[in-house]
């Protein structure tokens, strides 16, 4: 018996990454997994086969769930594709769209807010009628380090990961009598495509600002995400971070 046998469970942006690494987790834990994700539909094709190749089941959604209206179809559709129950909302999805504030213009704020934190209340809102329901409730998003500490050039991604932090315990608060948990994973540099749009020069400073003195592995923050999900019964309004202790 594993640990998530009968569970359900959405992954946003689960196609690459951090995502791709989450849903193969809760998969081999015996979770049944949707993962949704935006352009790129050979990744996310592949993440299905890998599931199923291990024997789970997974299906692949595909939408902007940086448009409201497009994340709450998406939960929808999920939720029947998962016989009518969801037990594990990993809200994941995330871009960089980085600039200084003096060059940034409304355009680069407003999609990485709305992509990054909007998905977040989207996505949650639309799960919640059928969590309330059930009385039972995973919800997981991921925030950043970098919404804790701030980062030069990231005023609306460090904003948009921060705001998560602040979701999640407005959340937790008040869906705690309705058995739902809500909880952040705070990953720091991770070894994706994300951090590999990084300039090479400035990823070098960042490894010698960690530390463990290593980038963190995907599979790492999956761990943390699948430890809420499984055995988090007691944990509500929390950030885990997972960051090497590049953040104390
Ligand atoms: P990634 O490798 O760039 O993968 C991003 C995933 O999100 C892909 O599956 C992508 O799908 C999906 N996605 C992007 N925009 C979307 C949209 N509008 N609608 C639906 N799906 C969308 O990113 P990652 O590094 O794994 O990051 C995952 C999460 O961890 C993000 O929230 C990120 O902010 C956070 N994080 C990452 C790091 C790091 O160092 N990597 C550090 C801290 C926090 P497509 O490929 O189809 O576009």
């Amino acid at each position: 018996m594993s640990r998530l046998d009968g569970k359900t469970a959405l992954v946003t942006g689960g196609s690459r990454g951090i995502g791709r690494a989450i849903a193969l987790d809760l998969a081999r834990e015996g979770a049944t997994v949707v993962i949704n994700y935006h352009s790129n539909e050979a990744a996310a094709k592949a993440v299905v086969d890998e599931i199923e190749a291990m024997g789970g089941t997974c299906h692949a959604l595909q939408a902007d769930i940086g448009k409201p209206e497009e994340a709450r179809a998406m939960v929808a559709k999920a939720i029947e594709q998962l016989g009518g129950r969801l037990d594990i909302l990993v809200n994941n999805a995330g871009i960089t769209r980085d600039k200084s504030i003096k060059k940034m213009d409304d355009a680069m704020w407003d999609e990485v807010v709305r992509t990054n934190l909007g998905s977040c209340f989207a996505c949650m809102s639309a799960a919640l009628p059928t969590m309330i329901e059930q009385h039972y409730g995973r919800i997981i998003n991921i925030s950043s380090m970098n919404g804790q500490i701030g980062a030069f050039g990231q005023a609306n991604y460090s904003a948009s990961k921060g705001g998560i932090i602040a979701l999640t315990r407005t959340a937790a608060l008040e869906l705690a009598s309705s058995g739902i948990t809500v909880n952040t994973v705070a990953p720091g540099f991770t070894k994706t495509d994300m951090f590999a749009e990084v300039p090479e020069k400035v990823q070098e400073q960042i490894k010698t600002r960690i530390p463990l003195a290593r980038l963190g592995e995907p599979e790492e923050i999956a761990k943390a995400v699948t430890f809420l999900a499984a055995d988090g019964d007691y944990i509500t309004g929390q950030q885990i971070n997972v960051n090497g202790g590049a953040h104390m």
